[in-house]
């Protein structure tokens, strides 16, 4: 069935026009907008998503702006929010590497006066103006209900379930397991599931969940019938490693994120589903509130987030994911989150 679906959509493809590449012009010198993604690894959204939406924002409104990538380095990320600070950036955007450097970030832009905004994921402690993202403990649902779904469907009796979790220093990471555990909990508890390892991936590194993975399989003899994987990167870790020992296919995953390479592994029926969160629709609302506190403006947001330490409160966007199959890998296509020629190029 998968192949049929993922036969349609490239055929979709045919005689559609490539997505232009887009330019790059940030850097004019004295950004007003500074905004650091956390690296390039733990998932591709970051640089082919989110840095063209925000980028495209900025541009359409015409303020000067700079996006820089902190590749996963802590000290790294701390040098280049002083920089932008000291280049006349009067609102900074986050995208934290953990909540501590984070928190220090956020402080210092402070001192200096900077507005700022968590996007993504929330600096615990951090107190920024504004946080952006998704409800993460209903995507973590998702991703849930989705398993849960294929497990029905592909009718295994008391499935054995491993969990490969997100990086232990994101928030969301937390948020997405509350979520995800709130729908598997109850079915290990009546005993329709069965808990197996259950591990969090440093960093969100698609080397070492591969490791991690392995090691779930060897120390479950192979007896692992489901992957409540995190994120598509982790997703994609097990199943190279499930189809080493040629259980391609054969085991449902689930993932988040609709990458490219998520996507291409529902087409093929290697992956179960993934969550798409539609990411156009996060940087467009953190590029409005960047530029309105650019202006000096301050903008009333309807949710607040409770810092779980502080008790702090944080006006906040909380926005909708989809759960994605083969059945409606369309639906990303339509919203323009990936090409029907992306996908069907190197499957
Ligand atoms: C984001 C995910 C992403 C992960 C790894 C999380 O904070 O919400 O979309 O896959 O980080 O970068």
């Amino acid at each position: 069935k998968g192949f049929r679906l993922l036969a349609l959509t490239c055929a979709a493809a045919l005689g559609v026009a490539g997505m232009s590449a887009c330019g790059d012009d940030s850097g004019t010198g004295e950004a007003k907008i500074g905004v650091i993604l956390p690296d390039s690894k733990s998932s591709p959204r970051w640089e082919t998503a989110d840095r063209k939406y925000l980028e495209a924002a900025f541009k359409k409104a015409d303020v000067d702006y700079d996006i820089q990538n902190a590749q996963g380095d802590k000290t790294d990320f701390q040098t280049i929010a002083d920089q932008m600070i000291t280049n006349g950036a009067t609102v900074l955007m986050i995208v934290n590497l953990d909540s501590g450097t984070g928190k220090a970030v956020l402080k210092k832009a402070r001192a200096q006066g900077v507005a700022t905004i968590d996007y993504d994921r929330y600096t615990i402690e951090g107190k920024a103006d504004y946080y952006v993202s998704f409800d993460n403990v209903a995507v973590g649902k998702q991703n849930a209900e989705g398993l849960v779904e294929c497990l029905k469907e592909k009718k295994v009796k008391k499935p054995v379930i491993a969990e490969l979790n997100g990086a232990p220093t994101d928030n969301n990471a937390t948020l997405f397991k509350e979520g995800y555990d709130s729908v598997l909990d109850p079915l290990y508890d009546s005993g329709e599931f069965v808990k197996g390892p259950d591990e969090s991936v440093p960093e969100w590194d698609g080397t070492q969940a591969g490791t991690i993975f392995e090691q779930m399989m060897t120390e479950k003899k192979n007896k692992i019938d489901g992957v409540l994987a995190a994120n598509d990167t982790l997703a994609h870790a097990a199943i190279s490693v499930l189809k080493k020992n040629k259980l391609g296919g054969e085991v449902p995953v689930s993932g988040m994120d609709a990458s490219t390479q998520g996507l291409q592994n529902v087409l093929t029926g290697d992956q179960c589903l993934t969550v798409y969160k539609p990411v156009k629709q996060e940087a467009d609302a953190a590029a409005e509130l960047a530029i309105s506190l650019a202006e000096g403006k301050k903008e009333k947001l309807d949710d607040t987030l409770t810092d779980p330490e502080t008790g702090h409160k944080t006006p906040s966007v909380f926005l909708k994911a989809q759960i994605i199959t083969a059945e409606n890998v369309q639906d990303v296509v339509d919203d323009g989150y990936v090409t029907a020629e992306k996908l069907c190029k190197d499957i």
